[in-house]
């Protein structure tokens, strides 16, 4: 069904094969967690292509474990904004990380891959599944960390808020740690903060 649904032209006993080889075994526990956590929020929220859902969290961090190179050829091979090799794998992975997803698993769908494209940096204007994923990420199982039971509440209960809620706490992070934010996070940031309120 996944093919059927995103153009995937495996099966997803194949897919899962292909990301316990790629990833670690932490990696893979988590991209796991997270295509539940994305399935139960758009069953929830009333995202139709449930299916599709899950495929986004078991894709979003394929590319979390390529070489700094791999996204520097890329970027070139794309002819990408040359503002992106000022940055790091933080931000590449998701953002570059669509191209190598389009190439190893020739994925076209543009609702998928828009919502891998910006998992970690989120949008201005993000759609429903852009939302289940950004924040299924940041929900899934596996995450301890001081707030993440105030965002679980939350994204059942109004998911901009939780997108907002997880964008304030990012960035906050990331100021803290006196690291750069990425511009489109600061977007992201003004056009949910409000949400909460
Ligand atoms: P993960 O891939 O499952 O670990 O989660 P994400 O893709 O959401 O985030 C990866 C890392 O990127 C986290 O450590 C975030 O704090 C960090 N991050 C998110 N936004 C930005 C940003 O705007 N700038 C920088 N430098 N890092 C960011
Ligand atoms: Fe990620
Ligand atoms: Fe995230
Ligand atoms: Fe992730």
């Amino acid at each position: 069904v996944f093919d059927k649904e995103a153009g995937l032209g495996i099966s997803r006993d194949d897919l899962l094969t292909k990301l316990a080889e790629t990833l670690s075994p932490k990696r893979f526990a988590h991209v796991q967690q997270v295509a539940d956590a994305a399935k139960q929020l758009a069953v929830h929220w009333g995202y139709a292509a449930v299916e599709k859902a899950e495929l986004a969290g078991l894709l979003h961090d394929y590319a979390k474990e390529a070489s700094d190179d791999v996204f520097i050829s890329l970027i070139h091979k794309y002819k990408l904004d040359p503002d992106l090799l000022d940055w790091h794998n933080n931000v590449w992975h998701g953002v570059v990380g669509i191209y190598k997803i389009q190439e190893d698993f020739g994925i076209t769908d543009p609702e998928l891959l828009r919502a891998i494209e910006i998992h970690t940096v989120g949008s201005s204007q993000m759609g429903l599944l852009d939302k289940i994923l950004y924040v299924a990420d940041y929900i899934e199982a596996g995450r301890r960390f001081e707030g993440v039971e105030a965002a679980r509440a939350l994204a059942y209960e109004d998911l901009d808020a939780a997108v907002a809620y997880e964008t304030v706490h990012t960035v906050s992070f990331l100021a803290h740690q006196q690291v750069r934010i990425y511009p489109q996070t600061i977007l992201t940031y003004n056009a949910y903060v409000d949400k909460l309120r």
